[in-house]
């Protein structure tokens, strides 16, 4: 039986409509919760990203603000900018749009932001709070994968759970998530020994290492809850007839537009798994809903307001 596929986009509207809600009740109450968008130089690819994350702020009532310091900015400037909007009581959320120009020690502009306004989650203050099961913001990518386990009604208490990938960003993070919700949690990463056998053993398995279609069907347990956060280019023909034989609505997407995506998990992997998430339209549409839920979420803690939206 093909894999149920988890429909990123149906449970990202259904959060951005809850998180609409909830504006609307704050604003009833003279309150708006603000996003305030930084987007160093013009890497065309961060410049689309921030566009929606502010486009979905307007949409979801939340007021925004993008910043736009010169590509030639130096660390020292981008820590006056954030230590200015750190003091601006409108603003709830910051958020640096990654990567960051050479130039500039993005640990350090990161480590700058009040952990208050950190909707991203990166900050080691939010990070050790997430370790230690105390509440705060939490990274929106693995949040968005716990969302969709969540509102699928997919059980993780007591459950194998194997991510594959330990960055700062999304594997960490998400581990620390399935530990906090009680799933028996392995993580690999470039170094794990017989990655075949620990992935086969996941009842959930999360795929994070950024390499197209790289989970394999005989990587997955029959059955499996299986999470696609990779989110890879597929730009030969070669590697659209290895992921996409014989699929005519991706070569056609191919034909037009010279590219198409792909996870880090095989697509032949739904023949065998219980569950997945499609790429596009699995994790990265989750992305930004948390990011809408955290700006909210930020605003009612500091400001002391009831918090109503539930990461
Ligand atoms: P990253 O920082 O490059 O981390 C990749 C991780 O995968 C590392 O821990 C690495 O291990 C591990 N890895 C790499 N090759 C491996 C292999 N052959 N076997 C086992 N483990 C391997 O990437 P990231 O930022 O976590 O992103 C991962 C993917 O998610 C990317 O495709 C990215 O585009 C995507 N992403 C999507 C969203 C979204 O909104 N959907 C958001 C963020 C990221 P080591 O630690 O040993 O090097």
């Amino acid at each position: 039986m093909p894999a149920i596929i988890l429909d990123g986009n149906r449970i990202s509207a259904a959060i951005r409509e809850e998180v609409a809600a909830e504006v609307k009740q704050l604003a009833a109450a003279g309150l708006r919760p603000g996003l305030a968008a930084v987007l160093v130089g013009n890497d065309p690819a961060s410049e689309i990203y921030v566009r929606n994350k502010v486009r979905t702020c307007e949409q979801l009532g939340i007021y925004s603000e993008k910043i736009t310091p010169a590509a030639t900015a130096t660390t020292e400037e981008l820590l006056r900018l954030v230590d200015e909007l750190n003091r601006r009581e409108e603003i709830d959320g910051i958020l640096i749009q990654m990567p960051l120009p050479k130039q500039i020690d993005a640990k350090r502009v990161l480590l700058t932001v009040d952990p208050a306004k950190d909707v991203d989650g990166l900050h080691p203050m939010n990070v050790g709070l997430l370790a230690t099961v105390r509440p705060g913001l939490v990274a929106c990518t693995p949040a968005g994968c716990m969302e969709i386990l969540r509102r699928s009604n997919i059980p993780v208490e007591g459950r194998e759970a194997v991510v594959v990938g330990r960055s700062d960003l999304v594997g960490r993070p998400v581990a620390m998530l399935l530990t906090n919700a009680n799933a028996t949690v392995t993580v690999c990463h470039s170094r794990t020994r017989d990655l075949v056998e620990v992935c086969r053993r996941g009842e959930i398995l999360v795929a994070a290492m950024g390499k197209a279609g790289f989970i394999t069907r005989e990587m997955v347990r029959p059955g499996a809850t299986v999470i696609d956060v990779g989110i890879n280019r597929v730009s030969t023909r070669e590697e659209l007839e290895r992921f996409f034989p014989g699929d005519a609505r991706r070569a056609a997407q191919f034909a037009e537009k010279g590219s198409t995506l792909v996870g880090d998990v095989h697509p032949a992997a739904a023949e065998v798994a219980g569950a997945i998430t499609p790429v596009p339209g699995g994790v990265g549409p989750l992305t930004i809903a948390m990011l809408m839920v955290n700006t909210v979420k930020a605003a009612n803690m500091r400001r002391g307001t009831n918090p109503g939206v539930k990461a």
